[in-house]
């Protein structure tokens, strides 16, 4: 099997000024597809030349790993944003929201502060546990919450890649600006 790079579900500006064209030239044109070349180099000869990268993330390791779980994390990265405006969750996730985090708000707080501290690159995501309920991870590199059985539901890349070109060294500000760009509709409907 032979990996792809998915389609960006808007076009490269769609997302402007919160992320440029030309942090999507970079972050998508070249990260993302390094990922996916590097990835169809690598499981080539190996158990997990025929593996979904859902397999590959759970079972693999190394480069196979951190290259299956990259390519995975964007193209979920991706789907989790929209350029059509501000938008909320919907019911029932901003009832559950409301119920782990007390408001909507503080959920916003506390997300933004486990992306802020992730130390160096990596992801803060919003998870669905096993038992239905909502918790915030943050995971280094490429790790994957869906290794802990997590289903993951909002993701935002911390990587330097993701934010320097638009913000430098200021991750806080693209995370706050990040909430603009959000696709609740699909988040919620994941929930
Ligand atoms: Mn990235």
């Amino acid at each position: 099997m032979t990996h792809q790079l998915p389609a960006l579900p808007y076009s490269a500006n769609a997302l402007e000024p919160v992320i440029s064209e030309r942090t999507i030239h970079f972050h998508y044109g070249k990260h993302h597809q390094t990922y996916v070349n590097k990835l169809n180099d690598l499981i080539k000869g190996t158990e997990f030349e025929g593996a979904t990268l859902e397999e590959i993330i759970k079972k693999a390791e190394g480069g196979i790993f951190n290259n299956g779980a990259q390519v995975w994390n964007h193209t979920f990265y991706w789907n989790c944003l929209q350029g059509g405006g501000q938008q909320e969750p919907q019911t029932p996730l901003m009832q559950a929201i409301e119920d782990k985090f007390g408001s909507f708000e503080k959920f916003k707080e506390e997300f933004a502060n486990a992306a802020a501290t992730q130390f160096g690159s990596g992801w803060a995501w919003l998870v669905k546990k096993q038992d239905g309920s909502l918790e915030i991870v943050k995971t280094p590199n490429a790790e994957n919450p869906m290794r802990n059985g997590h289903t993951p539901l909002l993701t935002c890349d911390v990587w330097e890649h993701a934010y320097y070109l638009d913000y430098q060294n200021r991750r806080p500000d693209y995370v706050k600006e990040f909430w603009k760009i959000v696709d609740w509709e699909k988040v919620s409907h994941r929930f």
